[in-house]
């Protein structure tokens, strides 16, 4: 890893953590900062659920899933310093939010279709290097052989705080309660899954966020990097 980092060349960081746990904000500040891709894998998630919820796909038809997958034409585009996803020439960044997207997502992202068709993308996307990769299982099953793993955590109280906050500056109408009760369910279905589950890699650091700001928690994974 030192050597790689030394000949100057593009390294693959990845973080992983439940909802709310600040993996967005860091990721954005950590991929500006080196000059790489962000690449946001919970999108690409959300971006199935949409197209599935837009065709009234029914969730039981997994063959027609894996063929939407197949057939999305998904891209990342950086737009005035901000990541935007298209969906073929859609801006679709807003769309996918909702909150019936964070769940329908969390569905859809346990079966093995969905997960073998946007893992592969995944990979492609990172194959040069040069990327920050943030989702549930970039360190365990898409990047293993990433350079640099953060696990990012937070309390729940914090988390859902962070998530009613971001609803509310968005113009939604929201109650905390809903928030954390949404929370809780879509954490236990994201690490209780047989595929993929949410979970740390084994060489990966754990920041916990619950008392740091994105700036800090930053700062933390820079020192490290430069150290490692
Ligand atoms: O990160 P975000 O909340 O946008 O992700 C939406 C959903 O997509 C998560 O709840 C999770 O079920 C799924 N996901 C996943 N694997 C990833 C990223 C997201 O299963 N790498």
């Amino acid at each position: 890893m030192k050597a790689k980092k030394e000949a100057g060349m593009k390294l693959i960081i990845t973080i992983d953590g439940p909802a709310g746990s600040g993996k967005s904000t860091v990721s954005r500040i950590l991929a500006k900062r080196f000059g790489y891709l962000y690449l946001d894998t919970g999108a690409m998630y959300r971006a199935v659920a949409l197209q599935a919820a837009r065709e009234g796909r029914s969730l039981a038809d997994r063959r027609a899933l894996r063929r939407l997958c197949m057939g999305l034409d998904l891209q990342f585009r950086s737009e005035n310093g901000e990541n935007r996803l298209f969906l073929s020439g859609e801006d679709i960044s807003e769309a996918i939010r909702s909150p019936e997207m964070d769940r329908l997502s969390s569905t859809l992202s346990a079966y093995k279709e969905v997960r073998k068709i946007m893992t592969k993308i995944q990979r492609r996307l990172g194959s040069e290097g040069g990327v920050v990769a943030e989702g549930r299982d970039m360190g365990t099953i898409v990047f293993p052989e990433a350079e640099f793993k953060f696990f990012l955590t937070a309390d729940l109280e914090v988390r859902a705080q962070r998530r009613y906050l971001e609803r509310t500056i968005r113009g939604e109408s929201v109650c905390l309660e809903n928030v954390k009760k949404d929370l809780i369910e879509r954490d236990q279905q994201d690490t209780n899954r047989v595929l993929s589950p949410l979970r740390p890699a084994e060489d990966a650091v754990t920041i916990d966020s619950t008392y740091l700001n994105a700036d800090e928690v930053v700062d933390i994974m820079l020192k490290m990097i430069r150290e490692g």
